[in-house]
Parts: structure tokens; sequence; C-alpha cells
């Protein structure tokens, strides 16, 4: 079963575009039946969180994953279809068209199947228009400065808030001296605690792609 439909999560994102760049223009008809297509399929899987649009349009997005049997995709593909625009494969298309109605509901159990996304991200990789990689590449950077930023800040306080021992950082390859009372240094230290503060410059899409 072929994934499709999942766009850019975050700045440091190589594997899928933004749908921006994949914008087209359908005929209203040929629209709206890949996207009554799209809302009719059965679930394939249930995640926690919502989706959001990456057009920042406010509309409420879902959080499944729809299946017709042979292809799956997140439930609110059809909105980047109906309203965006968003232009699909055209291996998906010729499906939907030359299928009868998605089947009803099925009784399948989808949970041991892991759908392949290599067809998409291949795709997007072929088709998308590119337009915005040079904003994103340079948002990036400065994500990547702003965090760098952080980290020696963070590393700094904390060397002096805890002290610095003689004895080496247990984290494996790492030859900088632990923190008083602790096996670890600050740098590994904030590593292992993942902060999201280290994430959230990259997060900082609305800029590059609400234009
Ligand atoms: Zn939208
Ligand atoms: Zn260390």
């Amino acid at each position: 079963m072929n994934l499709i439909g999942y766009w850019i999560r975050s700045l440091a994102d190589d594997e899928y575009p933004p749908p921006q760049e994949l914008v087209t223009d359908y005929d209203p008809a040929t629209r709206d039946q890949i996207a009554a297509y799209l809302d009719a399929g059965s679930t394939f899987a249930v995640y926690r969180g919502l989706s959001w649009c990456r057009f920042f349009c406010d509309h409420p997005m879902g959080n499944c994953e729809l299946t017709d049997g042979e292809w799956v995709w997140p439930q609110d593909l059809s909105h980047y279809v109906r309203n965006h625009d968003v232009r699909l494969p055209d291996e998906f298309v010729d499906h939907v068209f030359s299928m009868r109605p998605p089947m009803a509901e099925t009784t399948n159990d989808w949970s041991t199947v892991t759908p392949d996304e290599s067809f998409w991200i291949s795709w997007c990789a072929k088709h998308r228009s590119n337009s915005l990689v040079a904003r994103i590449q340079s948002a990036r950077e400065n994500a990547d400065t702003e965090i760098q930023k952080f980290r020696a800040e963070a590393i700094r306080e904390r060397e002096q808030v805890e002290g610095v021992t003689d004895t080496i950082c247990q984290w494996s390859g790492c030859d900088n001296r632990a923190l008083a009372g602790r096996v670890l240094c600050a740098s590994c230290l904030l590593k292992s605690e993942s902060s999201s503060l280290l994430i959230e410059p990259y997060m900082n899409l609305r800029p590059i792609m609400d234009a």
C-alpha cells in the first residue's frame, strides 16, 4: 500500500515538500471527484494530535489516516485538493477515475500493515516546483544559529549554577567535564533532556509558507 499526502513538518524536514510547491489547476469536476473519493476512504489508523493546514487557513484538520485498500492518505488530504488546488500523483488520480465508488467501511485489521511512503517521497521530489526551497534553506540556517546560541547560553548558565568537576562526562565519545554531582556535562545533559527550545525555531514555517 502506498502512503501519500504528507507535507513538510519543520524547517529541518528534507523529506516532505510544502504543498504550495504542488499547486495545480485541476478543472472543478476533476478536483471535486478526487476530493470526494478521498473523503470516502475508510479509517486506516488514528493518531493523537491534530494536523494543521500548511496553508495556515485555520480549517479544522483531522487525526486519521484513510484507505481504499490500496492507497493510504491523511484524512485532511481532501482539504488540500478541494480548497488549495494541490496536485496528487497521476498514478493515484488514474486509480480514482478507474474505480467504482471506494469500498464501504471494511472490517480489515490494518494494524499490522505498514504503508510504503517511498513512492510519495520520490514523486514529490520529482514534481515539486522548488519555489520555496531557497527560503526554507535560509530560514533553517537562521534557526540553526538561534538554536546554537540558545544551547551555548543554556550550557553556560548551567555550568555557573551547578559547577563543573574534574570528572569526565560519561556520554560516549564526550570528553567534557561533568557537572558537580552528575555523570554528564552540561552539553550532554541538555541533549538528554531534548528541550523543546532546541526544536521550536524549526517549527516556524508560517513566515515562509504563508506568503
Ligand atoms: Zn487550508
Ligand atoms: Zn558530555
